[in-house]
């Protein structure tokens, strides 16, 4: 199985390299389209071989256009002085996403149209972007705002806003099928840690991994802009929909809290189920119902395509006081956390790789399993060992309708130790695999 190889030296070296990726990855000012988001695929594509796709703009998907491309070299508001009181060199957050572009001089009064802040969380810069709308402006924090004097003010945004690329990344990782597993995460915040360099990061290491593993499924892994990189994709590669069988979207997968799940549209795919069967070995965690709000689910679950696809992150958007701050920073994550989250993934895949239905080949009365050497000989003991347990579930209800995840459920056992019984007992010749 995928985890078996993962030793816990490896996970810490794992959360190291997830942790400086995202570093690297950091300062980059990404936004939907333009060169941050080709400057963070080019840093992926030192973890995972990738794909980049470049959508001319104006694209018809759907009911959408790909929107013009969005590029900026600086802004800076100064004061009479001729000081940047406010500087995008400082903070990328500095800057509306999507601003267009403006230099002129004005009253703060007039200026403050243009700047949003935090009351409640005085020391933060707000995240906004304002990308179907045309407009330009600031973010700062409301410690700054309140230090900006009366008087006029230069105020400068160096973008550029024209016919371009929408830019995303695609990795395919071909299993023994075609049927595909979709991994999906975007790629479209400018500095900000857990929401969603966490999610790339684990996407691409993910990737990387499978790529040595021999797998059942084929995965598709898409790095792309929030909302119109979904529809994107979707739009221009509806052909290659129908083979996607399970998939997932990671985001927020760094912070301290523990694991949720937000449920596909169709509520109890075997995704959900694999997911929920993970989670509950792990402790404390959440599961959510699908609702039509949220991250690219929407949607890869929008009615027409309904593809069975849940979220899967830790404290999940709108949460967390740090969301969409400034301090959601690198501080904020931490290596353990994200390749704990990166192992979930593993074993959510385990599950769905794993999956099987079996035939008892024995099944008038149980087998005698120490004839097999399969069961401890001496009886009466207090506590039946997991594995012993395992076999006994296993072997009651592989009568053809139940698969391994439906026998972990009803068990309240492990999946893999459910699944490591099934593969003892077909060894010995007690069950017959029925999938194939
Ligand atoms: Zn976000």
């Amino acid at each position: 199985m995928l985890m078996d190889q993962i030793t816990s030296s490896d996970e810490q070296e794992l959360g190291r390299k997830l942790f400086n990726c995202m570093s690297d990855l950091y300062p980059i000012c990404r936004s939907i389209t333009g060169k941050g988001v080709r400057d963070t695929l080019l840093r992926l594509n030192e973890v995972v071989p990738l794909t980049v796709h470049e959508i001319p703009s104006g694209t018809e998907v759907f009911d959408w256009k790909v929107p013009n491309e969005w590029n900026i070299r600086d802004a800076w508001i100064k004061d009479a002085q001729g000081n940047r009181v406010i500087d995008f060199q400082k903070s990328n957050l500095h800057v509306l996403n999507y601003s267009v572009p403006f230099h002129g001089r004005m009253s703060l009064s007039k200026l403050r149209n243009h700047l949003f802040a935090l009351p409640e969380q005085p020391d933060c810069i707000p995240y906004r972007t304002s990308y179907y709308q045309e407009n330009w402006g600031f973010c700062l924090s409301q410690n700054q705002l309140d230090e900006l004097a009366d008087g006029e003010y230069e105020v400068c945004i160096d973008s550029t806003l024209k016919p371009g690329f929408l830019t995303y990344g695609e990795v395919f990782v071909a299993g023994n099928s075609e049927d595909e597993i979709l991994v999906s995460s975007h790629v479209c915040h400018p500095s900000l840690a857990n929401d969603n360099l966490s999610g790339m990061v684990i996407a691409a290491y993910l990737a990387r991994y499978l790529q040595t593993q021999p797998v059942r499924y084929s995965y598709r892994f898409l790095f792309i802009p929030a909302t119109i990189g979904s529809i994107t994709w979707l739009a221009l590669n509806e052909e290659k929909v129908s083979k996607i069988k399970h998939g997932l979207v990671l985001a927020c997968l760094g912070d301290s809290g523990y694991m949720t799940y937000k449920r596909s549209r169709q509520g109890n795919c075997l995704i959900d189920r694999a997911v929920i069967q993970v989670l509950k070995q792990q402790g404390d965690f959440e599961i959510f119902d699908f609702s039509p709000y949220g991250y690219d689910e929407r949607q890869y679950c929008s009615p027409g395509f309904n593809l069975p696809v849940g979220r899967l992150s830790r404290t999940p958007h709108g949460r967390f006081p740090e969301y969409h701050t400034s301090a959601d920073n690198l501080g904020f994550v931490s290596p353990e956390q994200l390749s704990g989250s990166l192992t979930t993934c593993l074993e959510i895949f385990d599950i769905i790789e794993n999956d099987r239905t079996y035939l008892n080949q024995n099944p008038k009365c149980e087998p005698l399993l120490s004839k097999y050497d399969l069961y401890q000989t001496i009886g009466g003991s207090e506590e039946v060992p997991r594995f012993q347990m395992a076999l006994l579930w296993v072997l009651n209800f592989s009568d053809s309708k139940f698969t391994l995840l439906d026998i972990a459920e009803k068990s309240g056992l492990k999946f893999q130790d459910i699944a490591l019984a099934a593969e003892a007992l077909r060894h010995h010749g007690l069950l017959k695999d029925l999938s194939d």
